[in-house]
């Protein structure tokens, strides 16, 4: 026995999924993997996991992995050497650089992939192509969250960790479903609730699993939240419950920000949301009678054409309150990827040098044109949604994307494939033959995580290490070489031989940074940043002060931009989500065989008044039209939705099932997100069952 323990090889990583970021030994024989086995030692989740956690890592042994570079001829790809693909990739992009300007590159990064990697993209987009056309999935996700947070706290993102959360009186979630997305975070808190009296308020469309267990649950008609949420803080300030030494102390604007507030009376609220005056005061009654509120919030807020205020209005809320800067309080965007948090912390975005400092600011950009000893573009570049729009107006000839599905999980993605047929040059890098990589010209194979080294930054701002579980596969190499290899043939000298001095380098010139060292994140070891020079982190964010000039926040008026209307054949209201079993479009965990038994496709969920209504049950086959498209989808009879509101997940690799096929591209007016939430569809049956 002692014999066959040897053989086994356990090796610690950190999921690939969910922005939880659980970390656990992988137990492997060969290139087998015997078991995922969680330590009391892991620093989010103990000795907990999900299903996608513990299940989901088959698609690393898939025989659909991508080992060799492709380049298309014609309508066909072909094998080819790393020499032959980086030489041709790097023959075509220095000629649109040379004959139009680097700013028609576009570069698209991934939040699946590590911060050393994510940092290298940036810097090869900068400082070789001279482009700041660079941003990554959190563009479609919960930039918006960052954003409300930046203008009235400063950081862009949670203010304190998962145990806060959980040693909160109240938590209150908006526009999430925690059970499914986050689900190791989500027995956080029904564990608190169950064993701690903790309250527990859910507000979302679909009665999701959390809302089962809340002490309330409201329900408010799409796209208004922004309006409950401020007649509950005007409701606040009216009782005279706010914290008005923390507000006199800490926070500017507060005069302004009341005056704003005048129109969201409770009789308001009620007319334009659905929910009742009384539940409003409950909401407002059980923040004041808590001695620390943590709200958390994901997508049914973000992806709105008001997703930035409506998260700037959570901020308000709990400032006006005194909820932040004192543990077991604040506001906490829960982050979808694994590296969501981390592609924009290490500067993936088009408009921030990593660690959220503007690339605009010469002081800042100058830090990093002496290092690398260039010159970089001053102004910012495109986001996701402005290089789509920009290849449509000829403005963006190439692009570079690595790790993001986006012909599938951007929004109109009709529009998309539109935009990637026009296309000079696009190469795409994956683990997969993606569908975004049949519109591609070169198509690398990338190493997944348990294929490399890395670190990733968790939704709580937790940087942990991962360590190299199997050799990549065929020909396949970790992103950063292959950046690596790219830029030196575009002819850059990058020596980088270990993600470690990728780390060492940020580390230099990224000061919320300052302290992040391989060696402090040595096995379970983790740092949550900013984290000072001497290594030490900061779990809990505004403590002394918030991040802004004098060290105060600011209440920041905020006005409710009413959802789309698509006119009134698109009868019903479509949401859509995930499914806890997949994730997201299901490129890794439809390769599960366990997991596809449990789930293999996304069923549309209809309310029991409409399927009586429409004369459909489960099993029926539907078609939903929208403006931009079409999808076929099986009925899921459903008490989780209730009247003309569908839920369709998003977790599909077929189009034909693909909820972007139906939403538009609006996008929230701060931020460029699509605003997912808001399509409308309408409904034809085609089969009853
Ligand atoms: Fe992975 Fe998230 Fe599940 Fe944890 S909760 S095992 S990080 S998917």
């Amino acid at each position: 026995a002692a014999m066959r323990e040897d053989r086994i090889k356990k090796t610690k990583t950190v999921c690939t999924y969910c922005g939880v970021g659980c970390s656990f030994e992988v137990w492997t024989k060969g290139r087998d993997i015997l078991k995922v086995q969680p330590q009391s030692d892991a620093p989010v989740n103990g000795i907990s996991t999900c299903v996608k956690g513990k299940f989901g890592w088959d698609f690393v042994n898939s025989e659909e992995r991508l080992t060799k570079p492709l380049i298309r001829k014609g309508d066909k790809f072909h094998e080819a050497t790393w020499e032959e693909a980086l030489s041709l990739m790097a023959e075509k992009f220095m000629e649109i650089k040379e004959k139009e300007g680097g700013d028609k590159l576009g570069f698209i990064a991934s939040s699946k992939c590590t911060n050393e990697e994510n940092f290298l993209f940036q810097k090869l987009a900068r400082s070789i192509f001279q482009s700041n056309n660079v941003d990554n999935c959190s563009r479609y996700c919960q930039t918006p969250a960052s954003a409300g947070l930046m203008r009235t706290v400063g950081i862009g993102g949670d203010s304190g960790t998962i145990k806060d959360i959980a040693a909160a009186d109240l938590v209150m979630v908006v526009g999430a479903n925690p059970s499914e997305s986050h689900p190791v975070l989500a027995t956080r808190v029904k564990r608190a609730h169950k064993l701690h009296g903790q309250k527990l308020i859910v507000s979302d469309l679909r009665k999701n699993e959390l809302a089962d267990r809340a002490d309330l649950y409201i329900h408010p008609k799409p796209g208004t939240d922004l309006v409950w949420l401020s007649a509950v803080t005007k409701y606040i300030l009216d009782q005279g419950w706010e914290d008005e030494a923390f507000l006199q102390k800490r926070v500017n604007q507060v005069e302004e920000y009341k005056q704003s507030l005048e129109k969201f009376t409770l009789d308001y609220a009620e007319k334009v949301t659905g929910i009742s005056k009384d539940t409003l005061i409950q909401v407002a009654e059980m923040i004041h009678e808590s001695n620390g509120t943590c709200i958390l919030w994901a997508m049914g807020v973000t992806q709105h054409l008001g997703g930035t205020d409506t998260s700037t209005a959570i901020a308000n809320l709990l400032l006006v309150t005194g909820n932040f800067g004192k543990p077991a309080a604040g506001a906490y965007p829960l982050r979808g990827h694994n590296n969501v948090q981390g592609a924009s912390d290490f500067g993936t975005m088009p408009n921030w040098l990593p660690g959220y400092e503007p690339i605009e600011n010469d002081l800042v950009r100058g830090r990093y044109e002496k290092a690398w000893g260039i010159k970089l573009p001053k102004n910012p570049g495109l986001d996701n949604h402005q290089i789509v729009d920009g290849i449509m107006d000829g403005n963006i000839k190439g692009m570079y994307l690595f790790g993001e599905e986006m012909a599938l999980v951007d929004s109109n993605i009709n529009f998309v494939h539109e935009a990637f047929e026009k296309l000079e040059f696009f190469v795409v890098q994956d683990i997969f033959f993606s569908k975004t990589a049949q519109f591609a010209d070169i198509v690398l194979p990338a190493a997944p995580s348990l294929e490399k080294e890395g670190t990733f930054v968790n939704t709580e701002r937790r940087i942990q290490r991962f360590y190299q579980v199997l050799e990549p596969l065929g020909d396949c190499k970790p992103d950063w070489q292959i950046f690596q290899e790219f830029a030196n043939k575009c002819g850059a000298d990058w020596k980088y031989e270990h993600p470690s001095e990728i780390m060492a380098e940020v580390a230099k010139l990224a000061p919320i940074f300052a302290g992040v060292s391989y060696d402090l994140l040595e096995g379970w070891d983790s740092q949550i940043w900013p984290v000072k020079p001497n290594g030490e982190s900061t779990p809990l964010l505004y403590e002394e002060e918030f991040k802004s000039k004098d060290g105060k926040a600011k209440l920041f008026p905020v006005d409710w931009t009413p959802p789309m209307e698509f006119g009134k054949e698109f009868d019903l209201h479509l949401n859509n989500g995930r499914l806890l079993e997949q994730f997201h479009e299901g490129n890794m965990t439809n390769k599960s065989a366990g997991i596809n038994q449990m789930v293999s496709e996304p069923w549309l969920e209809v309310s029991k008044e409409l399927a009586e209504e429409r004369n459909v049950e489960t099993g029926s086959l539907v078609r939903l039209i929208s403006p931009y498209g079409k999808v076929k989808v099986r009925v899921l009879v459903s008490e989780r939705v209730t009247g003309n509101e569908l839920y369709l997940p998003m977790n599909t690799v077929e189009y034909e099932k693909a909820v972007n096929a139906l939403t538009s591209s609006y996008y929230d007016k701060d931020t460029h997100t699509p605003n997912y939430k808001e399509a409308q569809v309408r409904m034809e049956v085609l089969e009853k069952t």
